[in-house]
C-alpha cells in the first residue's frame, strides 16, 4: 500500500510504498470518536491483452477531494493522489486477476490527532493511504437482487449524502439489517416521502427497451461514477436517458428492468422490489437484456475490448 501523513498546517508529506501492515492509533484518535474518515472505491482491470487499466481515475480522485472537504479534512492534491494510486497498482500488478475479477482500490483518509476534546474541531493530523485487494465477480449468472423500499428513515442527512464517508454507512446499517431480517433482502432502497434516492451503496436505475431513468444526484445521492458511465453509454446507444425524480409507485409499477450501479456491483439486476410487505417483480424477475447489454458495453471498455472513446481508462505500464 502507499501511505502518507498530513497535517492541517503543513499539508501532505512524502508518500511511501510499504507492505500492508497494521497501523497504530492512539485510543483517543479523532477518527475513532468523531468519525473523521472518507474513502473511495475504484478498480483496475486486466484486459484480454494482459494490460491493466484503471477505470476513471480522475473522477474518483475528484470525488475523494470533495468528500474530504465535506469532513473538514485537507483536500488531497490531484497529482499526489493519482501518483499514489498508480504506484500502488504498479506494485500489485501481478495480483490483478483476470476478468471478471479485478483489483479493487480503496483510498482511505482518517484523522489521527489525539484529542478527545476535539469534538467540535477538525483533526489537525491524519493519514491517507491506498489499500488494494483482488476481488472476484460480484454478481454473475441468473442472480437478481431483492430490494426493500424504505420511505420513512434516511440513508444519510440532507447534503451529507454526497460524501463517501463511513458515517453514511453507519447510519444506514441498522435499516439494511432490519430489512434483511424481515424480507431476506440484499439492500434497502431509500425513498424518503416516496421519492426514490439510492440504496446504501449503489445508485438506482429504471431500464426499458428504449429508456434509462435515474433520480438526479443533487443533495442526498452519491454521485456514482458507474451511474454516470452507464448514462453516457446508454445515451450513445440510443436510449432515451433521463435524470428526473422517480416515485415509489412509478418504480413498483415500472414493469420493465431495474438495476443498481456501483464500482463493486457494476450494473446488478434487481429482480424484486418490496414495499410495505408487498413484492413487485421487475421485468420477468431475471436479469433483463437491456441491463446485460449496458453492463457488457461498460465492461468492454474497462477491459480494453472496445475503443475508449471517452478517455475513461488509464493503462498502467
Ligand atoms: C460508492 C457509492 C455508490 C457507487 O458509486 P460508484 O462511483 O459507481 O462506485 C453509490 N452510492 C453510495 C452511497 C456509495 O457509497
Amino acid at each position: 500500500m502507499t501511505t502518507v501523513s498530513w497535517t492541517q498546517d503543513d499539508g501532505y508529506g512524502t508518500p511511501e510504498l510499504v507492505e500492508v501492515d497494521d497501523i497504530t492509533l492512539h485510543p483517543g484518535a479523532h477518527v475513532l470518536h468523531y468519525g473523521s474518515a472518507v474513502f473511495e472505491g475504484l478498480k483496475a482491470h486486466r484486459g484480454d491483452d494482459g494490460v491493466v487499466r484503471i477505470f476513471r481515475l480522475d473522477r474518483h480522485v475528484e470525488r475523494m477531494q470533495r468528500s474530504a472537504t465535506f469532513l473538514c479534512l485537507p483536500e488531497p492534491p490531484r497529482e499526489l493522489t493519482e501518483t499514489m494510486i498508480i504506484d500502488t497498482v504498479k506494485a500489485d500488478i501481478d495480483e490483478v486477476p483476470d476478468a471478471p475479477g479485478a483489483l479493487y482500490i480503496r483510498p482511505t483518509m482518517i484523522g489521527t490527532e489525539i484529542n478527545i476534546g476535539a469534538a467540535a474541531h477538525e483533526p489537525k493530523s491524519g493519514l491517507f493511504y491506498i489499500l488494494t485487494s483482488p476481488v472476484g465477480a460480484y454478481f454473475e449468472g441468473d442472480h437478481t437482487l431483492r430490494i426493500a423500499i424504505e420511505t420513512k428513515r434516511l440513508r444519510s442527512t440532507p447534503g451529507f449524502g454526497e460524501a463517501k464517508a463511513g458515517a453514511n454507512y453507519a447510519m444506514a446499517l441498522r435499516i439494511v439489517r432490519e430489512a434483511e431480517h424481515m424480507y431476506d433482502t440484499d439492500q434497502v432502497l431509500f425513498a424518503p416521502d416516496g421519492q426514490i434516492e439510492e440504496t446504501g451503496a449503489a445508485n438506482f436505475l429504471l431500464i426499458s427497451d428504449d429508456a434509462v431513468v435515474t433520480p438526479p444526484t443533487e443533495g442526498n445521492i452519491l454521485n456514482g461514477v458507474t451511474r454516470d458511465s452507464i448514462l453516457t453509454l446508454a445515451h450513445g446507444m440510443g436510449y432515451d436517458v433521463a435524470e428526473r425524480p422517480i416515485t415509489v409507485s412509478e418504480a413498483t409499477g415500472w414493469g420493465h428492468e431495474a438495476a443498481l450501479s456501483g464500482t463493486a456491483a457494476v450494473l446488478a439486476p434487481v429482480g424484486t422490489l418490496i414495499h410495505d410487505g408487498i413484492e413487485y417483480q421487475m421485468g420477468n424477475g431475471k436479469p433483463g437484456p437491456n441491463t446485460l447489454r449496458l453492463r457488457d458495453t461498460l465492461r468492454d471498455i474497462q477491459l480494453g475490448r472496445t475503443d475508449d472513446a471517452h478517455g475513461w481508462v488509464r493503462p498502467v505500464t
